[in-house]
């Protein structure tokens, strides 16, 4: 039998029926065998999340402002789940030792997350699993950084002698028995780790969307899922602004080539999205694996005539952005002309004197500055090796009319960045889109 995790994210357990979903989905498939929850999230676009009423009972309670109606909510909102799910589980007290907690001061950190030990607690006695604490076995060193070398240890020691048990996601502790927490929406990392220690064959992420899309449904008119992406194009879409998983949450399974499958916890047999270390939708029939992008940049482009024989000048260009604590996204070049894309907010404040310290140090024949430019990113693992990808993409948006300021393709060959002028940004994306996808 193989071994699955699956995390479900804050909207797969808002309230008693979410809670049947994610019962059925697990008990669908024997494999699930350790299951990552989140706090509840929001039911309806007005609601609040728990972790949010959390860190407010904190904050009110480190002001000496009561907090008492707040903590109510969270409560009402756990009991009511319990007694929908016709649990005999007290929480009562577990409640009570937190509220207490809380008003003697206890941490944000600690606060926050109980929010996903208490979730954890309801889901483990109401699928019939193991409550696993993540505090006794997902490290963070004293100053708040995460351990990975302790925590792989530790996660597959403690688990080893598991069949099934539910981790409460989004924290950990420190040496001193202090809780920890990741970042915001940081459950996805716990699934991540504990996929990665107990050595799954699978990582699932049960969210409330079916995967993830070729590009932003806000540009894009009912854009088309991708089934496959690889890790490498999953981090170049998620880089170009695209909304899709943390950085952080992606690592230790990528490092430990475990794929992940993005799941509607809501349309638990839509496909949703897979993650893979090698393959993807873009592979051996000339696709695309999606498209995003951003907005916000300038280009600084240099022309001096035999730049290309001026030893150093590259170096020297470098130096100058460096010395203003700027750094750069891509630096396309010609024979005798360099260009720098940078974000705007990077270069605040900053352009007139970098501008005066090019001219003075590098005495270029001219400098051109070009704000308000976009950057979209068309990416495809496939890209490397099929001809005409560019010919297509470029063709479809002369005939668009769009004017591409600057092109750069990355030396993994899986995707070709150009610069547009931010109010041709959507057009270029839906261009780009609509050539590759009828
Ligand atoms: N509950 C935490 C948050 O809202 C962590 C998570 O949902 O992943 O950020």
């Amino acid at each position: 039998m193989g071994i699955k995790v699956a995390k479900f994210g804050g909207s797969s357990l808002a309230d008693v029926e979410q809670f049947k979903k994610v019962g059925s989905i697990v008990m669908m498939d024997e494999e699930r065998r350790y299951i990552v929850p989140s706090a509840p999230g929001k039911r309806h676009s007005s609601d609040h999340k728990i972790t949010d009423l959390l860190y407010l009972c904190q904050e009110h309670a480190q002001k000496g402002v009561p907090f008492g109606e707040v903590f109510e909510l969270i409560s009402t909102r756990y009991l009511e789940i319990v007694e929908g799910l016709g649990l005999s589980l007290d929480l009562e007290p577990i409640l009570e030792d937190i509220r207490e907690k809380i008003l003697g001061g206890y941490s944000a950190e600690y606060t926050a997350s109980r929010g996903e030990y208490l979730n954890g607690i309801i889901l483990a006695e109401f699928l019939g699993y193991e409550f696993v604490d993540p505090a006794d076995m997902i490290f963070f060193t004293q100053a708040g950084a995460y351990d990975a070398q302790a925590t792989k240890e530790a996660v597959r020691e403690a688990l080893s002698e598991v069949e099934r048990a539910v981790i409460p996601g989004f924290y950990g502790s420190r040496p001193d028995g202090g809780i920890q927490t990741f970042s915001r929406g940081g459950s996805d990392i716990t699934g991540a780790i504990i996929a990665q220690g107990v050595g799954a064959d699978l990582y699932e992420n049960w969210t409330d969307v079916s995967g993830f899309m070729m590009a932003d449904p806000r540009i894009v008119n009912n854009p088309k899922p991708i089934k496959e992406i690889t890790y490498k194009e999953l981090r170049e879409l998620a880089y170009m602004g695209a909304n899709v998983l943390h950085e952080e949450s992606v690592f230790p399974v990528r490092q430990a080539g475990i794929p992940i499958n993005i799941k509607n916890t809501n349309d638990p047999e839509a496909v949703g999205t897979l993650i893979v270390p090698n393959g993807g939708d873009s592979q051996g029939n000339g696709m695309i694996t999606g498209v995003a992008g951003k907005k916000g940049f300038t280009i600084i482009s240099i022309e001096k005539a035999m730049m290309n024989a001026e030893l150093g000048f590259g170096r020297k260009l470098l130096s100058i952005i460096e010395s203003h604590g700027i750094s750069f996204e891509h630096m396309p070049s010609g024979i005798d002309n360099i260009s720098l894309v940078i974000a705007d907010n990077e270069l605040e404040g900053k352009l007139e004197e970098v501008l005066e310290d090019i001219n003075q140090q590098l005495k270029p024949d001219s400098v051109d500055v070009h704000s308000s430019m976009a950057l979209v990113a068309t990416v495809g693992m496939g890209m490397a090796r099929t001809p005409g990808i560019s010919g297509k993409l470029f063709g479809a948006l002369g005939d668009e009319n769009i004017n591409v300021r600057m092109i750069a393709q990355g030396s993994g060959e899986m995707n070709i960045i150009i610069g547009v002028e931010n109010e041709d940004f959507e057009r270029a994306i839906q261009t780009i889109y609509f050539a590759f996808v009828e």
